[in-house]
């Protein structure tokens, strides 16, 4: 199958990039590592006249730490991601994260920046951002805003971004070894059936859980439960709300039903694990 026609630009700057959104409005789509984006325009799903590669734009990816937080361009891939030694030792949860998403080619093109902008309601990396309460730069004509993990992802496959902005920038805490990410994938594709993912300190939990409902979401009925309990059985309770007041998703790969049963295992484990790292 082939994309109906489009040009190609490539802008050399974010400054650039943001102009060029303006300029054609609607008609524009930004490029990153093209996994999602260009499936979508083989299906004529998307069709724009205009496409904008930002994967080269080398101010947008890196990783680095910011004061107490870690910053992290918008297109770094996956599997830098996957392997940051600065992620790994101040806040390992997104770099375990991406290792759970496809496959190694999936990893090595694919981007934080478009995996969270396409808002796919199985990606993996949403449960993490919003247990760690990340926050995400969105660059426009009119300036920049910042934007709470817990206000990022609108609906199914809609995040807060409009037409017109660029991810540029994620920001992690830097503090937050105590972490875990439990997953059950789809066998063909790796897209989450249900993916928890857990931030725990001596003071409470929070959970993100992804695959299950139409957007990503915060299980803060299993957060309020647990508090400051870590004995089995107050995880094993907890973890039995992971899907409360969420109407799961059903299709080919899972009921309803069954997503929500995985949600609860899955919850518990990443509790169990994370608890075990503190
Ligand atoms: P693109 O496809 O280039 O873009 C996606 C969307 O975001 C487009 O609308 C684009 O215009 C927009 N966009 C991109 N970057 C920006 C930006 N900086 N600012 C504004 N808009 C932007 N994901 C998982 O989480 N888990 C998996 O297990 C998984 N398995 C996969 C298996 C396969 C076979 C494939 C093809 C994909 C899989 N993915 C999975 C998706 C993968 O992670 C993609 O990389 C990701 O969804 C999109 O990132 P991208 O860089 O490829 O974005």
């Amino acid at each position: 199958m082939y994309p109906a026609n489009f040009d190609y630009i490539r802008p050399r700057s974010v400054d650039e990039a943001v102009r060029l959104l303006q300029q054609h409005g609607d008609e524009a789509k930004v490029l990153a590592g093209g996994h999602s984006l260009i499936p979508a325009m083989k299906l004529r799903l998307a069709t724009p006249k205009v496409v904008l590669d930002i994967a080269r734009i080398a101010e947008l990816s890196y990783i680095r730490r910011a004061g107490d937080r870690i910053a992290i361009g918008a297109t770094t891939t996956h599997v830098d991601i996957e392997t940051s030694t600065v992620l790994r030792e101040a806040s390992p949860l997104l770099a375990e994260t991406a290792s759970h998403i496809g496959d190694v080619q999936v990893r090595n093109k694919g981007t934080i920046g478009g995996s969270l902008i396409h808002a796919d309601p199985a990606a993996d990396y949403p449960a993490a951002i919003l247990a760690l309460e990340a926050e995400i730069d969105l660059v426009g004509p009119r300036g920049t805003r910042t934007v709470r993990a817990a206000d990022f992802f609108v609906d199914l496959l809609q995040s807060a971004a409009a037409p017109d902005e660029l991810l540029t920038e994620i920001r992690v805490p830097a503090t937050a070894p105590s972490v875990a990410y439990e997953k059950t994938e789809q066998k063909a594709s790796g897209f989450a059936i249900a993916g928890v993912a857990v931030v725990a300190w001596p003071g409470g939990v929070r959970v993100g859980v992804t695959g299950v409902a139409p957007k990503a979401y915060r299980a803060t009925a299993v957060e309020s439960t647990l508090g400051t309990g870590r004995s089995a059985d107050a995880i094993a309770l907890a973890a039995l709300r992971a899907a409360e007041g969420i109407h799961p998703l059903a299709d080919i790969h899972a009921t309803a039903e069954y997503r929500a049963h995985l949600a609860q295992i899955n919850t518990r484990r990443a509790l169990e694990r994370a608890f075990a790292r503190a």
